[in-house]
């Protein structure tokens, strides 16, 4: 999958609407976790360098279509401001007169950013009318909204299909690194899939199965699939509703010669809270008024053992109660043995929220090749389908031999450091 990007558009003295994901967390209305906001400076860096007028859009949370002052993007702009080194105001509404004069007053090497977009209801909606005032703004459209690109929104499709789309760099990247997870990974190729439910990451198992080397289950998903061996796993998390699809999956894996490694040990709680008594015990002996709560040190040892040699990793899903240090301890090891295998040059990959929280609680992040920005879009990118938000950006012509990836397309001293193009993958 090759995608024009903003490195192919002529943006010198345009007006450029990127839409980011600018969905941070928030508290007493100071930005908590910016990593969202670094990982598009790359791009806008780029488009004011090339002396473009930039229009920045957002949503932030879940305002449901009404104006929600806690979910004001002036607390981003604050921040954007800081990191950029130069003043990026924010509008009072996406839409309006207001809205309409700041950007005609907006010059060239100049950014400001749109209030929430989903302050409007028509966003969620991909309303035509809606996408139309956007788009009118504007002469060209970068997506670097990677965490929203499995949503079809204004935003994100609407508004694609009234100015010429492009993908910025980190939806490049993005798409760069999954798309070799599917295509062509360095093998052998190890997925981890841990969390709370099978049912969210069944359709995810459901394609990795076809392309995995060795597949590590922890987690509470993985009580589901010590229930389809027969063994009991007490008051644990378990969906049994989805005991036959693990079993599918099992099989599948089976057929196509992937080893699968499950908990052999396990560390049960009597109740799933800090404080409580636990202990480590076998899987098969998880007795009726217990909770398993983290994988024990010999399934450790063999999921280790088993990535060992592993060239290609991903990542999804805690394998315990990660939240409770008790329970930590095997999430915490795995990030840090996979940190070591990205030192020794495999390509690490890691998706999901509560993953990618557990690395960077041990300050580790630095280390993996690469941390997807959007865990849902990641994991539907991974179970094969094409996103909306990606289908719609233009694709690289046929004869246009040169791809995106390790080549350079001779325009590549203009491409910013830090925008990645693979990385150490
Ligand atoms: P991610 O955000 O990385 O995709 P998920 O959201 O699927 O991960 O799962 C994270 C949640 O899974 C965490 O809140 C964690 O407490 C929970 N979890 C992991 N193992 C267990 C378990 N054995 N029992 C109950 N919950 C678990
Ligand atoms: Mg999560």
């Amino acid at each position: 999958m090759d995608k024009l990007t903003v490195r192919d558009a002529d943006v010198a003295g345009k007006r450029v609407f990127v839409r980011v994901d600018f969905n941070v967390p928030l508290e007493d209305g100071k930005v908590t976790d910016d990593s969202r906001i670094r990982a598009s400076l790359p791009t806008i860096r780029y488009l004011l360098g090339q002396g473009a007028r930039v229009i920045l859009a957002s949503h932030l949370g879940r305002p449901d279509g009404k104006v929600q002052d806690g979910l004001r993007l002036r607390p981003v702009a604050e921040r954007l401001t800081m990191l950029l080194g130069r003043n990026v105001p924010v509008t009072g509404d996406a839409l309006g007169v207001g809205t309409v004069d700041a950007v005609k007053r907006l010059r060239n090497g100049e950014a400001l950013l749109l209030e929430n977009l989903r302050f409007h209801a028509e966003e969620e909606k991909n309303d035509p009318e809606f996408a139309k005032q956007l788009a009118s703004y504007a002469d060209v459209y970068v997506n670097d909204a990677f965490g929203t690109a499995h949503r079809a929104h204004a935003s994100t499709v609407g508004i694609a299909k009234l100015l010429p789309p492009y993908a910025g760099f980190l939806m490049e990247r993005e798409i760069a690194v999954l798309s070799r997870l599917l295509e062509d990974p360095a093998r052998p190729f190890a997925a981890i899939v841990g969390g709370a439910k099978v049912s969210g990451k069944l359709k995810v198992l459901d394609n990795l199965v076809n392309k995995v080397d060795v597949l590590v289950l922890g987690g509470g998903m993985a009580n589901t699939f010590l229930l389809a061996q027969g063994t009991s796993v007490g008051k644990s998390l378990a969906e049994h509703d989805m005991v036959d699809e693990a079993r599918r999956v099992l099989a599948a894996a089976e057929k196509a010669g992937v080893k699968v490694i499950l908990p052999i040990d396990v560390v049960v709680a009597k109740e799933v809270t800090r404080g409580t008594e636990y202990k480590t015990i076998p899987a098969e002996k998880v007795l009726a008024s217990w909770h398993i709560v983290d994988i024990g040190k010999e399934t450790l040892g063999r999921m280790q053992d088993a990535l060992a040699d592993a060239r290609t990793v991903f990542w999804n899903g805690p394998l315990g109660v990660f939240e409770i240090p008790s329970f930590a301890h095997g999430t915490k090891a795995i990030a840090r043995f996979l940190a070591s295998r990205a030192d020794d040059g495999a390509t690490v990959v890691v998706g999901g929220g509560d993953s990618i929280a557990a690395i960077q609680q041990q300050g580790l992040a630095e280390r993996f090749t690469h941390i997807s920005t959007g865990g849902g879009a990641s994991l539907e990118f991974l179970e094969g389908r094409e996103l909306p938000g990606v289908a719609v950006l233009q694709d690289r012509p046929a004869d246009d031999t040169e791809p995106t990836g390790s080549k350079s397309r001779g325009k590549t001293e203009a491409t910013p450091a830090g925008a990645g193009r693979g990385g150490r993958a």
